[in-house]
């Protein structure tokens, strides 16, 4: 039998025929990965400066990481719920803190947001609340697809076609600590927040505005969840970003770089919050799933190896600083190795232009909106991998650049 040579260009129709048609790949099928890089099916290597959007921590082909996998599979890959597994005790018991004791898990950051949105109603409902079903969220947010979190999700070209949403969710403009009082009120459940807005243009909130929301929610009796589905799990260099602030919410999601690279989402809560969910109240097949969790372990095993998020800060710290050195961008913000690039007025094109330049000149990077350039390399890049991104993104900047003014 005769094998055609694997192209992407080739590859990429085949999925045009068979997918759904609701993402828009580039035209880009990897094969495989090693640390920071990732090659093509045409064996073209590129420096991945996304990680499949926050997700592969610990880069790609981590030899702990697959061992640890393939252990776990090799043992049991699956238990359910009717029995109990002792990979996700194990990282059950390293997720708990004094604050947020108790964990429930599940497989995505939306199906987590989903989890926290249930719980807070529920907890409200079991003390006799009745009244109190609001969820408030922020202008900007991204919480997910499913129907809570993307009712969650203040923005609303993700809202278009799906209506009617659920009821009782309420908006609030991102930063804006004057609009709390109104806004947030003895009928609110819980108010989400993502502690540095990801999808939204990597917005960081003004000082103090976190620690507003939580005292707002204390004055009302209403429960604070962070979704720390993109910040957490060291990506902006502390093990949560809520802690930049010290500010510590009741519920708190997590999903992408939790498990590595697998799917694994989860929550955490305080026990008192958690309680609300007795028998039968919510559930996940998947939830748990052992493999997922002998991943996890081995990515916090990672991040707490001394050194590690010392490293993510400093090498976050150097790329925002080499991207303000290309004097194309108006701002350059974000926290550790969460970056956003936003584009100044002046320039006549928009951060796809760069991305797609630079996947051409072998980095991969993404978007955060259309004027802002997203970098959420795996939290293992180090310095000299940043330098070698840094050199392309700046070739490519200017190439973007240099074309706009021909046109
Ligand atoms: C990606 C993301 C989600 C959704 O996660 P999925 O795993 O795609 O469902 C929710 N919240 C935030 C902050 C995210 O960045």
């Amino acid at each position: 039998m005769v094998h055609e040579p694997r192209s992407n260009h080739a590859l990429a129709e085949r999925a045009t025929a068979v997918f759904t048609p609701n993402y828009r790949p580039a035209e880009l099928v990897i094969d495989r990965g090693e640390g920071c890089h990732v090659f093509d099916v045409e064996g073209r290597r590129y420096l991945d400066l996304i990680s499949g959007i926050a997700v592969s921590a610990l880069g790609h082909g981590h030899p702990r990481l697959v061992e640890a996998i393939a252990q776990q599979a090799g043992r049991v890959m699956h238990t359910s719920n009717l029995y109990l597994n002792e990979a996700s005790i194990r990282l059950a018991e390293r997720l708990v803190s004094g604050s947020l004791d108790r964990v429930y898990f599940c497989n995505s950051g939306a199906e987590a947001n989903e989890s926290a949105i249930k719980l807070a109603r529920r907890h409200a409902w079991s003390r006799g609340d009745q009244d109190r079903v609001g969820i408030v969220s922020f202008t900007g947010s991204f919480h997910g697809r499913t129907f809570a979190a993307l009712t969650a999700t203040a923005q609303p070209k993700y809202h278009e076609g799906f209506h009617p949403l659920p009821a009782g969710f309420s908006y609030l403009e991102y930063g804006d600590t004057a609009a709390l009082e109104a806004g947030v009120t003895t009928g609110t459940a819980a108010v989400i927040v993502e502690p540095i807005q990801g999808e939204g243009g990597v917005r960081v909130p003004p000082p103090g505005f976190l620690a507003a929301v939580r005292a707002r929610c204390d004055e009302v009796g209403a429960l604070l969840i962070f979704d720390e589905v993109q910040t957490g799990i060291g990506r902006t260099g502390t093990l949560y970003a809520h802690q930049h602030d010290g500010v510590v919410p009741d519920i708190m999601s997590l999903a992408k770089g939790i498990g590595g690279g697998l799917p694994l989402g989860a929550i955490l809560a305080r026990h008192e919050v958690a309680a609300a969910l007795v028998p039968g109240t919510h559930a996940t097949t998947y939830g748990g799933n052992p493999v997922a969790c002998a991943a996890g372990a081995v990515v916090l095993d990672a991040l707490q190896a001394p050194g590690f998020l010392e490293q993510v800060r400093a090498v976050g710290a150097q790329l925002a600083e080499g991207l303000r050195a290309t004097g194309a961008f108006a701002e350059v913000r974000g926290r550790g190795l969460l970056i956003g690039a936003e584009l100044g007025p002046e320039q006549p094109f928009d951060a796809t232009a760069v991305v797609a330049e630079a996947r051409s000149r072998g980095v991969l990077c993404h978007i955060a909106g259309a004027r802002v350039l997203r970098l959420a390399p795996p939290l293992i890049l180090g310095p000299d991998e940043a330098a070698e991104g840094l050199a392309a993104l700046t070739v490519a900047v200017q190439a973007v650049q240099a074309r706009g003014a021909t046109s």
